[in-house]
């Protein structure tokens, strides 16, 4: 199964995934954003996120 990870070096918490694709992306209590836990990610979704990511910190990872 593929997760989307987050390099959080390179995040600059512009909230660009979050605004996308909120139930995948969410800023924690510290002010990081974290990916949430999933059995079925949309694909689509976080491809555009990956897309549209500033800083090219979204990759997908094999769990
Ligand atoms: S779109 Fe990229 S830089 Fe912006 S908050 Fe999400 S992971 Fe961070």
């Amino acid at each position: 199964m593929k997760i989307p990870v987050v390099d959080l070096s390179t995040c600059i918490q512009c909230g660009i995934c979050y605004e996308l694709c909120p139930e995948v992306f969410r800023m924690n209590d510290a002010g990081y954003v974290e990916v949430t836990e999933s059995a079925d990610y949309p694909e689509l979704d976080v491809n555009d996120c990956i897309k549209c990511c500033p800083t090219d910190c979204i990759y997908w990872e094999e769990a």
